[in-house]
């Protein structure tokens, strides 16, 4: 580090305002409190409020100034007077700081409380600025209140918080308020052309653009930044060297990205993520630009114009994609690129995540919004009706299956995969099968598909899902199904520990059912009774038994008429015909 590092000044520090007319981008406040001090309207309490590094602690020092200048109260103060340049320096005995996140204690307020009863030192005023106010306890709150009811003519409160309503009404309506205003991108930017004049240093525009973007409207956030950007950047700030040491993907990145996947050239597009990997950019960068990205994009569609919203410079839209993707394909991306950030955390790879959200991408212009869908599903119905669509039998099935409330009550999480929702195909006129026009109200009335044993193994991996796997294993058994007559299916199992099992998990066998049917399913199991035994069905002493009879063991209506003693007794393997597996016992002589 050289000497002149050493001595480099913050530069939110350096820029510091010292009058009012330096304070940037909070036009109203400055003026109301300048006529204020002109008029000689003086509150004893103020409360400032607004988000982080806009200028509210500054204001306070400033109305400090103002109202304890040595040559008079002024909108304008002195800056030379020994008060000014106290307050200046923070170390003027009569203007009291306070960080309210510290000094939250009944206690603290006390002792203010106590110090309140002896008049400023050398001052007009005594000035306590209480930072972050709304830290403080409520019991804090309730003697502070007493104290700012009535208090002396020498004492000034000036509050400061960036969470308004978690300051009590009680001591809201006691105070002279002002809420400061983010500020704008275009007035950051000046302000960060100045500061860079300030120290010899070159600054691209478009780095200054990118960073004002990032400080999101924090005057200080934007002056801290720009003091990391110009420790690496020596005496040229230019957003290239911002991307490698930061680790910034960039909207120009994923613009290149993105392009060569709508292009299908999935190698390049999958090389150049793995660039940005390779450059150091987090998994949670890529994503956030890539939804700053389609974020873009989706304001530009939207016919936005002002770079400050968009965040991004008008010559680096990519038109084409733009003109490429509907509002609700944009909407769609941006909404997936969200959804994966929040999820990045619990992933096993947040690098697979992304490659594959990527690479999804490539489906985005097929993507069918729910509202085009029934759209479409609506303007087939009427052209049947009219007759000018004739219809084929199966594209009849498939539009009365996908009725548009289902379509429309698709889980927002399930965003990536919604790309894919196939397409109605239009139906084809010149197709053999073709019949004559259906009225419109017959293609109207929805009706549910039957459950039937094709929906087995998707119930089966629902059950799984349901952490029910072993009741997801014996549903797989699951010989036949038959509707009954009041809607109900019966569920035929062959095995009895099948049905045991699933009798036991029967609520949710109907939940998986259900939600694969998409509709409610009622279920009721059975187990198949009339059916020969296999070996597997016995017991090991059951087949030892068989094996010394040499018969065949056959389970038969008049099982359990015979008792073991009778067959044993008679030695004749056929009336084993007629013995119920479990009803013999190896241990009865
Ligand atoms: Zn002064």
């Amino acid at each position: 580090m050289s000497t002149e590092r050493s001595t480099y000044e913050v530069t939110a520090t350096r820029k510091r305002p010292q009058d009012f007319d330096r304070l940037v981008g909070q036009d109203f406040v400055v003026s109301t409190l300048e006529n204020a001090i002109k008029e000689n309207r003086i509150a004893h309490a103020y409360l400032f409020s607004g988000p982080r590094g806009v200028g509210k602690t500054s204001s306070a020092r400033l109305l400090a100034k103002a109202l304890n200048c040595e040559k008079g109260m002024s909108a304008h103060p002195c800056g030379e007077c020994e008060s000014c340049r106290a307050i200046a320096k923070g170390s003027s005995v009569d203007v009291i700081e306070i960080d309210g996140a510290s000094n939250t204690s009944v206690n603290d307020i006390r002792a203010i409380k106590e110090e309140i009863m002896f008049p400023p030192q050398s001052s007009r005023y005594k000035i306590y600025i209480i930072d972050e106010v709304h830290m403080l306890s409520t019991s804090a709150f309730n003697a502070l209140l007493k104290t700012i009811e009535e208090p002396p003519e020498y004492i000034i409160f000036i509050f400061a918080t960036t969470e308004l309503q978690k300051v009590p009404a009680t001591i809201r309506s006691r105070c002279q308020q002002f809420r400061f205003q983010l500020i704008s991108q275009d007035l950051i930017m000046k302000c960060l052309a100045s500061a860079a004049a300030d120290i010899n240093i070159k600054a691209d525009e478009d780095a200054l653009f990118w960073i004002a973007k990032e400080a999101t409207g924090s005057m200080r956030d934007a002056y801290t930044l720009f003091d990391q950007v110009a420790a690496f950047s020596g005496d040229h700030i230019t957003l290239q060297k911002i991307r490698e040491k930061l680790a910034i993907a960039g909207f120009s990145a994923i613009s290149s990205i993105i392009s060569s996947v709508l292009s299908d050239d999935h190698k390049t597009a999958m090389e150049n993520l793995s660039g940005l990997f390779a450059d150091g950019v987090s998994a949670e960068q890529i994503t956030k630009d890539a939804a700053d990205y389609f974020r873009t994009l989706l304001l530009y569609k939207e016919g936005i114009r002002r770079t400050d919203i968009l965040g991004s410079a008008i010559q680096d839209i990519p038109e084409d994609i733009v003109a490429m993707l509907s509002r609700e394909q944009l909407e769609a991306a941006l909404k997936a690129f969200l959804s994966l950030y929040r999820d990045l955390r619990y992933s096993l790879s947040p690098r697979f995540e992304i490659e594959l959200l990527f690479s999804r991408l490539a489906s985005l212009p097929d993507l069918t919004s729910p509202e085009i869908l029934v759209r479409k599903i609506e303007d087939l119905k009427n052209g049947v009706a009219e007759g000018s669509v004739v219809i084929k039998k199966k594209v009849q099935r498939i539009i009365e299956s996908a009725p548009a409330e289902a379509v429309i009550s698709n889980e927002p999480e399930k965003e990536p995969e919604k790309m894919e929702e196939p397409q109605l195909q239009q139906p084809e006129q010149e197709e053999e099968e073709t019949e004559a026009p259906i009225p419109a109200e017959d293609i109207a009335e929805e009706e549910n598909r039957p459950f039937s044993l094709s929906d087995i193994p998707a119930a089966a991996e629902m059950l799984s899902k349901m952490g029910k796997t072993v009741a997801a294993r014996y549903l797989e058994t699951v010989e036949s199904i038959s509707e009954n007559d009041d809607g109900s299916y019966f569920i035929t199992l062959s095995k009895p520990l099948a049905y045991n099992n699933l009798k036991l998990a029967e609520k949710d066998v109907s939940k998986a059912i259900s939600s694969v049917m998409g509709y409610p399913v009622a279920i009721k199991l059975r187990l198949e009774e009339k059916k020969a035994l296999t070996d597997d069905d016995f017991s090991d002493d059951m087949k030892r038994l068989k094996a010394f009879l040499g018969g065949k063991l056959i389970k038969t209506e008049n099982a359990g008429q015979n008792t073991p003693e009778e067959w044993k007794g008679a030695g004749n393997y056929e009336s084993i015909r007629n013995v119920e597996a479990d009803e013999f016992d190896p241990e009865q002589p």
